[in-house]
């Protein structure tokens, strides 16, 4: 501990959960930290080491489920803060991706808080290329939007996603996946768009499915695809050495871990 009034807190993108996408930076502020709260898709297994001197506080979250509420996250990094500490608030993949960063920094800046912000290698970009997915490709794709499933799209917003012609990445996405696809082909998509969906990324169970846009609905279904998973929408998940064993039309299961990717 600092002393009172001296505490701060580190906002760390701890990565999609391999410790070895820590960044350096991120791993530094571990290291020095007294107080660490982590989620549930933190790289969170080797705390004990990243942060020996650390009170470690597990806020993980389950879909559907809050052990702890967002409130009651930012009261808790508030309070040790104020108490001297410096916390170190980790999260999964990139801190300002989907992950409340930006409420957590305006909490603690209200309250007086020095805060720091470590950006993160985030799920959206390397969680399909651990599944040998580029998001963009010359003469296949120049731009990729990623999108929260959490809520189904407006319909505005699938028209513009299916006139884009790009890549499309989808965070949170296992719920809505069939009021995306029909919404999507509703909207002039292809039907034969290529779909891959990315389960446990970077984990030893991590598993591809891969079909297209008019068959992942039932084909993710049959392989009981489950969250966390990145969905791939476009023609470049016809570059993945994994779509490229087999006609894409075909589901591809890939139950090969890491070393196997
Ligand atoms: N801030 C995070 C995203 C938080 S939203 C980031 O930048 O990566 C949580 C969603 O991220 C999950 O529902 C899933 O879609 C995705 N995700 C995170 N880690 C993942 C992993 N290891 N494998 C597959 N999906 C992952």
């Amino acid at each position: 501990m600092t002393g009172l009034g001296t505490g701060r807190v580190t906002l760390v993108g701890g990565g999609p959960g391999d410790e070895g996408l820590l960044t350096i930076a991120g791993a530094r502020a571990l290291a020095d930290a007294d107080v660490v709260l982590y989620d549930r898709l933190a790289p969170h297994t080797k705390l004990d080491v990243l942060a020996p001197n650390a009170l470690l506080i597990d806020v993980g979250k389950q879909p559907g489920h809050h052990p702890v509420s967002q409130r009651g996250i930012e009261a808790r990094m508030i309070a040790h803060a104020e108490a001297g500490a410096h916390v170190v608030r980790l999260k999964g993949g990139d801190p300002f991706v989907f992950g409340r960063g930006g409420e957590e920094v305006i909490a603690c800046t209200a309250a007086g808080i020095a805060v720091t912000v470590i950006p993160g290698v985030t799920s959206a970009i390397s969680v399909p290329a651990a599944a040998g997915i580029p998001l963009t490709h010359r003469d296949v794709s120049r731009l990729f939007t990623v999108v929260s499933g959490h809520a189904p799209l407006s319909e505005a917003e699938l028209g513009h996603l299916a006139g884009l012609g790009g890549t499309i990445v989808v965070l949170m996405g296992v719920g809505t996946l069939p009021t995306l696809t029909q919404g999507l082909l509703r909207h002039g998509a292809r039907a034969d768009l290529p779909v891959a969906v990315i389960e446990r990324g970077y984990s030893s169970t991590q598993r591809t499915t891969i079909s297209r846009l008019d068959a992942i609905v039932t084909d993710a279904a049959v392989a009981e695809v489950e969250s966390p998973a990145v969905l791939v929408i476009g023609d470049v998940v016809r570059l993945s050495h994994l779509a490229a064993c087999a006609g894409l039309a075909e589901l591809r299961y890939d139950a090969a871990g890491p070393d196997g990717r």
